[in-house]
């Protein structure tokens, strides 16, 4: 542990992420000093356990996607946290207009939405120059004559693949590399006592300074000389692990600037959103043995997917994603006016007879400033190389990580993970 009032080490990172804080990890564990400058009151960034109503409940990440070899298994074992696996084929869905829709209507959906997705694949192949993925389900589409009906349903399945797993509507991702990441086999699970105990973990017995904005890099020969709202920090290398969102609104400076490879890939990938609102009643109206809720709307995308988390905690929790746009979308708005959707939503599905939410949390990572976002995403003329360039090392003095410089895992809590070893070992 480096002198709590020294501002100088061997190495500085810069975020204490689970990127920033795999690095920092890692290097203590070689010997070296590092201190590590996080701007934020708390670790974490977008693994973020709010406690506030009573549970822990994720604001940020919440699941192991894919246990089989994943470090962040690893990482849960050696600290002794407990993970319950999930199911999303444990759920129910709704119609626009409340009733149930039969478990054969939906397997006959998604059957037709796999299909049409293998058809968009192999287009990836054949076509001469990228396009958007929207583009690419219209042209297979346009052949299969389907009812107003079904094109809702489709969309509707669209929208879970895209908006809420990639950030991004399907017509602002790459037909051709929207999917090129890799994944993990195994179950999914979440953290019924919250991700942070991951954080925690690593954390542990690091030099962490909070409320330190980093707001000029500066980087030569001689090492780098990082300038924060808590004064000048001098260190031989860093460990960048700002967030794209970050790195695009330019609210950090590098001086010099960073060469034009790195720029050129900063500019070209773009920050999708995913935002969540949790709701909290006195008792569950709804059956407690399902884990989703499905709610094919007649507004794509708007109230469509829920989660209940009476099967992993026994709370009377229900919580909704927004992704893409509509995500976006939903930051503008007020609590209550979020409140109400809500509310209309499951009124529809459940009668109106439900009674009025307890407590409720809403997160807004488009609009936080230390993120501008929730993940990063492959838009048309991309590609996953700039997932590699935004890795690369400048110099030999700055080393960069996060979920957006891992190329295998963009976008996850493993690949922020692990792209933090890696720039270690790059250095
Ligand atoms: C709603 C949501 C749901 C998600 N769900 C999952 C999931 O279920 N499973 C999964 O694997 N992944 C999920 N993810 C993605 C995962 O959370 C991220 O990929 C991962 O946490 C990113 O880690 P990171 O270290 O790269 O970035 P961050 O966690 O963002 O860390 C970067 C740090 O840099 C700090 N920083 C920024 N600017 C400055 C500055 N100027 N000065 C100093 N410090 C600064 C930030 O405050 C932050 O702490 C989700 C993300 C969101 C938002």
């Amino acid at each position: 542990m480096t002198d709590p009032l020294s501002t100088s080490a061997d190495v500085l990172v810069l975020g204490a992420g689970i990127a920033g804080l795999a690095a920092a990890r890692t290097l203590t564990d070689k010997g070296l000093s590092v201190i590590v400058l996080e701007a934020r009151t708390r670790i974490g960034g977008r693994m973020w356990t709010d406690s506030s109503l009573g549970l822990p409940l994720d604001l940020g990440a919440s699941w192991i996607h894919g246990v089989s070899g994943n470090p962040i298994t690893k990482l849960a074992k050696q600290f002794g946290v407990k993970t319950v696996p999930t199911d999303d084929e444990n759920g129910m869905a709704f119609a626009a207009d409340g009733s149930i829709l039969p478990d054969d209507e939906f397997t006959r959906m998604e059957a037709l939405f796999d299909d049409i997705y293998e058809e968009v694949a192999a287009m990836q192949e054949d076509t001469d120059e990228d396009m958007s993925l929207q583009e690419a389900f219209d042209v297979v589409i346009a052949d299969r004559n389907l009812s107003e009906e079904d094109l809702r349903r489709l969309n509707y399945y669209a929208y879970l693949s895209t908006a809420l797993e990639y950030g991004a509507d399907a017509k602002d991702l790459s037909a051709w590399w929207w999917d090129q990441d890799e994944e993990f086999d195994g179950e999914e699970v979440i953290f019924p006592g919250g991700y942070n105990q991951i954080t925690d973990g690593l954390a542990n017995g690091l030099d962490i300074r909070l409320g330190t904005v980093v707001k000029i890099v500066r980087y030569g020969a001689d090492g780098v000389e990082i300038e924060t709202s808590a004064g000048s920090f001098v260190a031989d290398k860093a460990v960048v692990t700002f967030p794209l969102g970050v790195l695009k609104q330019a609210s950090v400076k590098f001086e010099p600037p960073l060469p034009e490879s790195k720029q050129a890939a900063i500019d070209r990938l773009v920050m999708g959103v995913l935002n969540k609102v949790y709701l909290k009643f006195s008792e569950a109206f709804w059956d407690e043995d399902v884990e989703t809720i499905s709610y094919v709307g007649e507004e794509l995308g708007e109230w469509c997917d829920w989660l209940s988390f009476v099967p992993f905690t026994g709370a009377p929790v229900l919580m909704a994603f927004h992704g893409g746009e509509k995500g976006f979308a939903l930051e503008d708005l007020s609590d209550d006016d979020i409140r109400a959707g809500a509310m209309a939503t499951l009124r529809v599905m459940f009668g109106d007879d439900i009674p009025e939410p307890e407590g409720m949390l809403v997160t807004r990572w488009g609009k936080d400033p230390f993120t501008f976002g929730a993940y990063s995403h492959i838009p048309p003329f991309a590609s996953g190389d700039d997932y590699d360039a935004l890795f690369a090392p400048v110099n030999d003095v700055l080393f960069f990580a996060g979920e957006a410089m891992s190329r295998e895992y963009p976008g996850t809590v493993h690949g922020a993970y692990l792209s933090g070893v890696a720039a270690v070992e790059e250095m």
